[in-house]
């Protein structure tokens, strides 16, 4: 059985990893498209905040947040490298001890049918500064002891090694959909044909194109988000938990180099555009400064922009394509990918393959 995958997107090398460990051939294709999300992503792994209102969604992103720990030792163990996955835990930070003890009385409800929380505590502001110094003094919040954070770039170049190394073939270029007679029978790169028994669609916010010589809709818009990168100095910043604050979009984490994270802009109407632009800068280092005015004198590393891929509601967009033998999409993973990415990855192979799944996929019908 022939695979072609088509984005390599953190769920796009998901879907090569396992499809090669389920005994495919695979080829995995990507363009390097500007705006690709995967490389801009915060990695914030915390399906329990914001509250989510759809059930099919918060069973998948607890489903997949489960999954990490297993899926980072399974890849160091074969040699594919630290996908920098950390259990760092997350503050949820609140005006006064009130909220905070109403966040902490919501997450105690969430974890009894979701151990992996973990545990559950008020901290005090004094405690918050030891956790991540730069915070404004005087801010408390609720702690979720299981809340993770990952790099990316790291999950995604170690997905696709440990894929190449089970088999799969790695191409470069801009692959174009070819359907004959109702099926999908491969992709055309630079006017080669290459075909396949089976094309999975993990082209993040460019799948609506994509799918288009199919004859079929999948809506999915590409939703911009600036997010900077900071370092401070020597700081050991390894074990810093990720910042969420209660009434608001925006978010601090940190990374083992002494780099914080402040992310981010949330842009439905960018279209393609994946400049970094002024205003963007603006407002994410304001609400960073404003969180933690200790990271006012750290060294402006990067900025990196991202098109997440948003589909018609939060849910995946997620399986077989009915009425087109062979195609399988796996996209509209939004604001959370990297939590949902390798699951979705790895229910797209299966897909792909024929053979049985973790979970109902009726619930992600990709052309509703
Ligand atoms: C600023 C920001 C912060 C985020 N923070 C978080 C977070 O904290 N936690 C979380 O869980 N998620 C987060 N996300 C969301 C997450 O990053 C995305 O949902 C996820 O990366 C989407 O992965 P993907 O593989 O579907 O798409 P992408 O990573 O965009 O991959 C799609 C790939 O397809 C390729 N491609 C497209 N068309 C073609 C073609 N025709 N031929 C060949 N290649 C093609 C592109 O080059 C690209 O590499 C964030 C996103 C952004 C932008």
């Amino acid at each position: 059985m022939k695979v072609i995958v088509v984005g390599a997107g953190v769920v796009g090398a998901a879907c090569a990893y396992e499809a090669s460990g389920l005994g495919a051939e695979v080829v995995l294709v990507d363009a390097d498209l500007p705006g690709r999300a995967t490389a801009a992503g915060a990695g914030i792994i915390c399906p329990w905040v914001p509250h989510a209102d759809d059930e099919a969604w918060y069973a998948f992103a607890c489903a997949a947040a489960r999954r990490y720990p297993a899926l980072a030792a399974e890849l160091a163990d074969s040699g594919a490298g630290d996908i920098s996955y950390r259990r760092v835990g997350a503050l949820i930070i609140a005006p006064n001890e009130d909220e905070v003890e109403l966040e902490c009385r919501r997450m105690l409800d969430l974890r009894a049918a979701a151990p992996e929380l973990g545990e559950v505590r008020l901290v005090s502001a004094a405690e918050a500064l030891d956790l991540f110094p730069p915070l404004r003094p005087g801010s408390m919040g609720a702690w979720i002891g299981g809340a993770g954070r990952v790099d990316g770039r790291r999950l995604r170049d170690c997905l696709v090694r440990a894929a190449h190394g089970r088999g799969a073939a790695l191409v470069t270029g801009r692959a174009r959909l070819v359907c004959r007679a109702g099926r999908a029978a491969g992709v055309e790169i630079d006017g080669q044909l290459m075909e396949a028994d089976a094309v999975v669609a993990a082209t993040g916010a460019w799948t609506t194109s994509f799918v288009e010589p199919a004859g079929v809709v999948v809506r999915v818009t590409p939703e911009r988000g600036q997010i900077v990168h900071l370092q401070l100095g020597s700081a050991d910043t390894s074990r810093w938990p990720v910042i969420l604050p209660a009434a608001s979009r925006h978010y601090l984490l940190a990374f083992e180099d002494s780099r914080v994270v402040a992310g981010a802009t949330w842009e439905p109407a960018s279209g393609f555009d994946a400049r970094i632009t002024a205003g963007g800068l603006g407002e994410v280092l304001a609400h960073a400064l404003a969180l933690a005015p200790g990271l006012v004198s750290a060294t402006h590393l990067e900025t990196r922009v991202g098109l997440r891929p948003a589909g018609p509601d939060v849910r995946p967009l997620l399986g077989s394509v009915s009425g087109v033998t062979g195609l399988v999409v796996a996209t509209g993973l939004g604001a959370s990918g990297l939590t949902l990415g390798p699951l979705a990855g790895a229910v797209a192979a299966r897909a792909a393959i024929g053979v049985d799944q973790p979970i109902d996929l009726s619930l992600f019908d990709p052309l509703r």
